[in-house]
């Protein structure tokens, strides 16, 4: 039995977490694997009512579970999910932008994976006024951008792909922070003998995403770099709505799609749940690897097989060009799991 805690969070959030719970309930009774899903708040709502976007209880729970679901949360953003990734040294960030059929979509054959580096960079909130100028400052540290390579490098061995990792920095500019950067990366690389590395200005990898996608395998890079270009990733393969994350550390994880709480469509019923459905298949597939379950990887494959299924066959939501709901959306998905 895997304890799974899900923050329902703000916007479309808690939409797409009735989604995902309508599958992880069928997954439950008709799989091999068995889920118990504690219900969790932050975000918003949350401040509104305890006064705490993160309230304690939240992370004394997330603690206790063996995975964590994240719905979007609202203005109060940074102070759930930077903290949290900050509390469970949730280092890496993995942003896959991979295309699917029947996509308004730029390209085709696109299958790459961002991660990005989630703990420092200018997402530490240290910012200071000195007179009337704001002063940010950005750290990057050896340990950090060691393991962080480190996993983009893994991340490529593992998949079906091209073999190639990115270091994308601006190291040009930037010579100490980035400079460190992308020396610690070109350093882990020398380890990955078969696999190709090169290093990107992060311009000119903006501009190639757009002109050729396709020809990217794992790019890695910092924290702002990282969510901005994986957002732009994302829509180049068909939009936020069927983009997936998961924010991983050396013990535990936590998986959220990549868009925000999208307030202008909350509930409508007309939200794309595939990028929550597709952060849960991204959680089986994990919890698979760090248990050595078989039966995890296997739902993660149904879970995938069933939206690449549907979206397929035309059956889509109206962000990618269809006219489904948010629930009649899920309710194919689930037949397809079953
Ligand atoms: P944040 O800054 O928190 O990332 P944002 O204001 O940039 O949030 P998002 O909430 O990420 O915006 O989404 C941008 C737009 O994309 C939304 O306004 C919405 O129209 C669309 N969108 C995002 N997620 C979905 C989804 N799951 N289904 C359909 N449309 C979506």
């Amino acid at each position: 039995m895997y304890k799974i805690a899900l923050i329902t969070g703000d916007g479309i959030g808690p939409e797409l977490s009735e989604s995902v719970i309508d599958v992880l309930d069928v997954i439950n009774d008709n799989l091999g694997v068995k889920v118990e899903v504690t219900k969790l708040q932050a975000g918003d709502a949350a401040l509104k009512k305890t006064g705490k976007a993160l309230p304690d209880e939240t992370v004394e729970q997330i603690k206790k579970s063996d995975a964590c679901l994240k719905a979007p949360v609202g203005e109060s953003a940074a102070d759930v999910i930077v903290v949290l990734r900050r509390l469970l040294d949730l280092y890496a960030n993995i942003r896959p932008a991979k295309s699917y059929p029947n996509m308004p979509a730029l390209k085709e054959n696109i299958d790459m994976v961002i991660v990005r580096e989630n703990t420092e960079d200018l997402y530490t909130g240290m910012e200071f006024e000195v007179g009337e100028t704001i002063i940010a400052l950005r750290s990057i540290s050896k340990n950090a951008s060691e393991r962080i390579a480190r996993h983009a490098f893994a991340t490529s061995e593992q998949r079906d792909g091209k073999r190639k990792v990115t270091c994308v920095h601006k190291s040009n500019v930037m010579r100490k922070t980035d400079g460190l950067f992308a020396k610690t990366c070109e350093q882990v690389a020398k380890r990955y003998p078969k696999i190709t590395f090169e290093h990107m200005y992060v311009d000119a990898c903006a501009m190639n995403l757009i002109r050729q996608p396709e020809s990217f395998d794992v790019i890695v890079t910092t924290n702002l770099f990282g969510d901005i270009l994986s957002d732009e990733a994302s829509q180049v393969v068909g939009g936020l709505g069927m983009a997936p994350a998961a924010n991983i550390g050396d013990r535990f994880a936590l998986f959220e799609p990549v868009h925000g709480a999208a307030f202008d469509i909350a509930g409508k019923q007309v939200a794309n749940p595939s990028s929550f459905i597709l952060s849960a298949k991204m959680m089986f597939e994990w919890l698979g690897i760090k248990n050595s379950d078989k039966s995890c990887q296997d739902v993660a494959k149904k879970i995938e097989d069933a939206v690449y299924g549907i979206v397929k066959d035309g059956i889509k939501t109206r962000d990618i060009g269809g006219n489904k709901s948010t629930k009649e959306f899920t309710q194919n998905v689930i037949s397809r799991i079953i």
